[in-house]
């Protein structure tokens, strides 16, 4: 495993992670997802991400449990929440960026994931009804409380992270530290154009989501229409809608060809690729199977058979790369 520095911080990420969006708590049973939590922490894996929203608390719960049984040291490892979206009964107050969503929030996350404190803890989106100084004055209280020790935010723009910053800054807080956006092959803007000012000067980090644009980069939407996916649950039609469109589908079979050239899969590819980017801390990896988990695993060791002849021939197929005015 690669270990990257987590920004500023002084944390060491594993390039590679384990999520659990729709899988723990919904999708799988709980005797898988404790393998695959052993089969990354074995592999070298050291961070385990999730939220209050997956599975309606679910994940978390699973998770925590997981973590109980394992006894792994604490020091070893570290485990993210996200609060922002509640899911209790929809009543005001019970999701957003008040100090009272986010301490209350904080509380329950804690009892699901059965640990003293969580090391990373996100803003799952941001909320335009609260303050943003109400936000960062709430997180510094519970990094004070010693319940998080870092925080981060999840698919704000360049301008409310930069918001943030300041407030921190003249209230003197402590700012978000990571940011948790979408980036893959086929979504690219944030991470390759909006955020670099916020790169380059609050020298954030990233832990970035859907390596695989749900299982689009996988390949296996190519020749055939697999029925045992996420994007075949019930309720993810929006998913299927969003991700599942002919024009991505081509680019995937182009992509494809120079992954068999390099004689790798399409996955490790696509999670290496990833990899490439400086910027990214980490690539937070899902799976339904061990299997998909073991062959994910495996980019750390496609990432330097990768050429920038090869980055451009992508750049090429893709056709999405931004055009950076302003750097
Ligand atoms: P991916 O885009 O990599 O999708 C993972 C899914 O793709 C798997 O569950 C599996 O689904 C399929 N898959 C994975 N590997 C393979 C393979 N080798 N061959 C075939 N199919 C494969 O990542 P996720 O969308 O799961 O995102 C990763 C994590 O990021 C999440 O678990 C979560 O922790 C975080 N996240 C954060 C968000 C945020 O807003 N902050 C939003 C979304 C995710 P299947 O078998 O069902 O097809």
């Amino acid at each position: 495993m690669e270990y990257r520095k987590l920004g500023n911080t002084g944390i060491q990420i594993s390039a590679l992670s384990l999520g659990s969006w729709l899988t723990f708590g919904k999708q799988i049973d709980n005797a898988l997802a404790e393998e695959l939590m052993i089969k990354a922490y074995d592999s070298g894996v050291n961070f385990f991400d999730n939220a209050e929203i997956y599975a309606r608390g679910k994940s978390e719960e699973v998770m925590g449990d997981i973590l109980h049984r394992l006894k792994w040291n604490r020091s070893s490892f570290m485990v993210s929440s996200k609060v922002y979206f509640g899911f209790e009964e929809n009543k005001p107050n019970q999701r957003g960026l008040s100090r009272k969503h986010i301490l209350e929030g904080c509380d329950a996350a804690l009892k699901r994931l059965r640990v003293d404190y969580i090391d990373l803890f996100f803003c799952h989106r941001p909320d335009k009804n609260t303050p943003i100084l109400e936000t960062v004055q709430s997180m510094n209280t519970l990094i004070q409380q010693g319940k998080i020790l870092y925080w981060g935010t999840s698919e704000w723009s360049a301008q409310e992270i930069l918001q943030a910053h300041l407030e921190a800054e003249r209230h003197h807080l402590i700012p978000p530290v990571i940011e948790q956006p979408q980036y893959n092959m086929l979504e690219r803007k944030k991470m390759e154009d909006d955020y670099l000012h916020i790169f380059r000067y609050q020298g954030m980090g990233t832990t970035i989501w859907s390596p695989l644009s749900s299982g689009i980069l996988s390949g296996k939407y190519l020749s055939q229409n697999p029925s045992d996916t996420r994007l075949s649950m019930d309720g993810m039609e929006w998913l299927r809608e969003r991700n599942l469109t002919e024009e991505k589908l081509v680019k995937v079979k182009a992509i494809k060809i120079i992954a068999d050239e390099l004689k790798v899969t399409l996955p490790q590819f696509a999670i290496a690729w990833c990899l490439k980017n400086n910027h990214v801390s980490t690539v937070i990896l899902g799976a339904s199977k061990v299997k998909q988990l073991e062959e994910n695993l495996e980019a750390i060791n496609v990432l330097s058979l990768i050429s920038s002849d090869m980055m451009l021939q992508i750049d090429e197929i893709l056709s999405n790369k931004p055009v950076l005015s302003d750097f």
